[in-house]
């Protein structure tokens, strides 16, 4: 039965606060055979994060272990804490046939890509600069300082949309989850994927 190609690769990376979390989580809930690898971090659980369901919490320790090993896909330093992806859950995914989004930074992004690996990589802007400090005010989880440190950090990074093959523009939340999944089934429809599954129907023609 698992004759199924190798998933494909998709890398969705956002300023802090664009509402990316929500909006994979989403796209993903509606897309049979997509998943999200789940990342290691340093950083403490929010109220409400649960170990093992929206990130595998570890120490700081086990983290730099992990990276000595060269366990890591790719790792960053985001706002003081590590976060990283695991070589091994995201290879245990692709080889089961499904197709795996990470939700990196630009950072990540980078190393994935100087890896060589094939991939998909999507830029998920804010409609403005103000709209993205409304929401990261919102959300109220943040202090002044953390946020003031975000908004820092995101005009840094929006400004990296140029490095990536598709940018999507946060607007309203379920046109663009619609977006992000146009962009799924495109690349799931190119020739290199389809090719296997089209030849078996051209040997009914022939
Ligand atoms: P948060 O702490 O708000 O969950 O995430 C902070 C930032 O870390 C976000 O920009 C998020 O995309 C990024 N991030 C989460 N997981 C990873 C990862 O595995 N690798 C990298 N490079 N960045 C990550």
């Amino acid at each position: 039965m698992s004759n199924r190609p190798r998933g494909l690769l998709f890398v969705v990376s956002a300023p802090s606060g664009t509402g990316k979390t929500t909006l994979v989580e989403r796209l993903v809930g509606q897309m049979a055979g997509l998943t999200i690898s789940r990342s290691y971090t340093s950083r403490a659980a929010r109220t409400g994060e649960t170990d093992g369901v929206d990130y595998n919490f570890v120490t700081r320790a086990r983290f730099e272990a992990m990276v000595a090993r060269g366990e890591f896909l790719e790792w960053a330093d985001v706002f003081g804490n590590l976060y990283g992806t695991s070589v091994a859950d995201t290879e245990l995914l692709l080889e089961s046939g499904r197709d795996v989004v990470l939700v990196i930074d630009v950072q990540g992004a980078r190393t994935v890509r100087h890896r060589g690996m094939e991939t998909t990589a999507i830029f998920v802007m804010p409609p403005s600069l103000e709209v993205l400090e409304q929401r990261l005010r919102g959300r109220s989880q943040d202090s002044e300082s953390a946020i003031r440190e975000r908004l820092r950090i995101a005009r840094q990074e929006v400004v990296s949309y140029v490095e990536y093959d598709y940018v999507v523009i946060n607007d309203e939340l379920v046109a663009t989850v619609d977006g992000l999944r146009s962009i799924i089934l495109a690349q799931r429809a190119r020739l290199a994927r389809m090719r296997g599954e089209a030849e078996k129907i051209v040997r009914t023609f022939t």
